[in-house]
């Protein structure tokens, strides 16, 4: 997870939030009435801010993976948050899936715009963990079901960038060429960019080969 900042709400939520929410809570069962957040201004703004990935496995939004307008506190808990752009954002097939309508006051999830994640989740190779004593972490961590291989084709992806990521880093620390070496140092930061698939976990490994500073300078 890395921590995201809330662009501004789409013009087309501000003018019509207030209507859509009447249309719907009158008529809850109509799916027409329902899903009026998925516009494409709404949809566009939040990958926008998300780099398109879902926030909580970081995965990138593809074509196997569609990925859902998310609603952070679930509909079924409350419905007047439906159309409010502080509740939305986007989540892959297999994340939402599993946190379906999972809320609990004072043991919610995390919140990638509210909370330091970069700072309460850990990464031990492709899985996570959650900072000690850190229990909304580790009840997101668990319901998302990040902490083993459950997820097989989540692990296989993030497997394949670590392998990736550690070519470009052998690479990196041999070569002599100053203008090669600069390349293999954008390559490096363009992998940790906060837009980039698994980046949490690229800093982690990035870090614990005592380069990630070097790459930040
Ligand atoms: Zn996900």
């Amino acid at each position: 997870m890395r921590n995201l900042q809330k662009l501004n709400e789409p013009d087309i939520l501000a003018k019509n939030k207030e209507q859509w929410l009447q249309d719907y809570l009158s008529d809850s069962d109509n799916k027409y009435k329902r899903t009026k957040y998925r516009h494409k201004e709404i949809k566009e703004a939040l990958k926008q801010e998300t780099g398109d990935k879902c926030i909580y496995c970081e995965s990138k939004i593809g074509h196997n993976t569609p990925g859902d307008i998310e609603h952070k506190i679930p509909t079924s808990k409350n419905k007047t948050l439906h159309f409010t752009w502080h509740n939305l954002t986007i989540a892959c097939t297999e994340c939402n899936r599993r946190k379906n309508d999972y809320y609990q006051e004072e043991k919610e999830f995390l919140d990638p715009y509210e909370d330091d994640v970069e700072s309460l989740i850990e990464h031990y190779g492709a899985t996570v963990g959650w900072k000690s004593g850190e229990s909304r972490a580790e009840i997101s961590v668990k319901i998302l079901e990040l902490h083993n291989s459950t997820r097989t084709s989540l692990i296989f992806r993030k497997i394949e960038k670590i392998e990736d990521l550690n070519n470009v880093v052998e690479r990196y620390k041999k070569e002599s060429n100053p203008m090669i070496k600069q390349l293999m140092k954008k390559q490096l930061e363009k992998m940790s960019d906060r837009k980039s698939e698994y980046s949490a976990m690229v800093m982690s490994i990035l870090k614990s080969k005592n380069i990630l500073k070097t790459i930040q300078q």
